[in-house]
């Protein structure tokens, strides 16, 4: 049976939660991200301040100088967090299979909810309706039969858009795209394909295979391939995942061992929720660490056996992190990464391994912590972390996090 993936997006997020929250706003210039004299950048133009010019990331002091009698704003995070999980409650309405992308987006599985893409349209215009009756704001949205063609579609129509690409159909879709949705196509190529005159993949089309392969070697016998085959597919790239690191760097040059441990563990944490929620283990651990004002210094250990919980893996971190951790030095940097992967419940492993205690609890606690956001519970080992980073729904917000998968 076809997939139906709905992708959907809030319209200007930030500044239509203003919009919402205070109707004053309505119909005018709203810019969430600081006040004209601040540094800094526009976070969110609302569509009436796009309407003149502004756009995301632009100085403030620009946006000022475009539009005086614009409102500036500060904004409410807690507010538009608030906004993020009603949006989310509605989402879970039209199905159980809702992953949040970002506050305001968020890719659903409606397949087995809606019979055919017709009814699907139907349900997703429902969808919009409430949350506009709601919570006051305007989503954009796609329907295709996979990720990467949902979000090409919802990006087609801006704002209040619904577009979808019935399975059979995409072809018909993709043709009125511009080349930039084309694999292999950077801003050089399509500099050179714009003077052609070639904007769309329909364009793209008519040139023959050999003159594209001639004219970018490799990268045209890409988008060739993706041509002759029409298949969509193509476009959405399938890369296994090999290992799950998360790091993060300190605010200032840190010595203090007890917070270093507590980061530790909490980036072990953290690379052990998205470990589980892919549904593996793994037999790999490393550790990262770098003294200021030197390169990281990482360590790599296999372990025994397969684990996929914070508890089974701490004390090979902890070795490995003792191992390296040698010098009486301050550090400013600090990593975990997962490799040795494989998938969590084969046959084979009920057997050889020792079962993990607690399964049933850690499930319990991932699934709270989903539902009602990662500060829903505490242990204690992150608790000195507290007062050091800003909460998020998510977890903490590390200065610079950086993370793979
Ligand atoms: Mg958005």
């Amino acid at each position: 049976m076809e997939k139906i993936i709905l992708y959907i997006d809030v319209d200007a997020f930030f500044a239509s939660v203003e919009q919402a929250t205070n109707p004053k706003l309505r119909g005018k210039p709203v810019m969430v991200g600081g006040y004209p004299h601040e540094r800094g950048v526009v976070a969110c133009p609302s569509y009436e301040a796009r309407a003149e010019g502004v756009y995301t990331a632009m100085t403030l002091s620009e946006a000022y100088r475009l539009v005086p009698h614009g409102i500036f704003l500060k904004g409410d995070y807690d507010n538009y967090k608030n906004y993020s999980d009603r949006f989310c409650e509605i989402l879970k309405r039209f199905s159980p299979l809702v992953e949040m992308i970002s506050q305001d987006e968020a890719v659903v599985d409606l397949t087995g909810c809606a019979k055919d893409y017709i009814e699907a349209e139907k349900r997703v215009q429902k969808l919009k309706d409430q949350i506009s009756g709601e919570l006051s704001l305007s989503t954009s949205a796609g329907v295709a039969q996979n990720r990467f063609l949902a979000k090409t579609a919802s990006e087609y129509e801006k704002p209040d858009g619904l577009t979808v690409v019935p399975a059979g159909k995409e072809w018909d879709f993709l043709e009125k795209l511009s080349i930039s949705n084309v694999p292999g196509i950077g801003y050089k190529s399509r500099r050179i394909l714009n003077d052609m005159g070639i904007k769309t993949i329909g364009e793209l089309k008519q040139i023959p295979q050999s003159y594209l392969e001639k004219l970018f070697g490799q990268r045209g016998f890409k988008m060739a391939e993706f041509l002759l085959n029409r298949d969509p597919r193509l476009l959405e790239p399938v890369r296994p995942i090999k290992r799950i690191s998360r790091e993060t760097g300190f605010f200032g040059d840190e010595t203090d061992m007890e917070f270093i441990s507590a980061t530790l563990y909490y980036l072990l944490e953290r690379a052990c929720i998205k470990l589980r929620a892919v549904g593996k283990k793994c037999n790999r651990v490393g550790i990262k660490l770098r003294y200021t004002g030197e390169s990281p210094v990482v360590i790599n250990r296999t372990i025994p056996f397969f684990h996929n919980t914070e508890e089974n893996l701490l004390p090979y971190a902890q070795k490995l992190m003792k191992r390296i951790h040698t010098r009486r030095l301050a550090i400013n940097l600090i990593g975990v990464t997962l490799s040795g992967l494989k998938n969590a419940a084969t046959q084979e492993e009920l057997f050889a391994e020792p079962l993990q205690k607690n399964d049933s609890l850690i499930k319990a606690i991932d699934k709270l912590r989903s539902s009602f956001g990662y500060h829903s519970l505490y242990f204690g080992k992150t608790l000195t972390l507290k007062d050091n980073y800003k909460k998020l729904r998510t977890g903490y917000e590390l200065r610079t996090p950086s993370l793979s998968q």
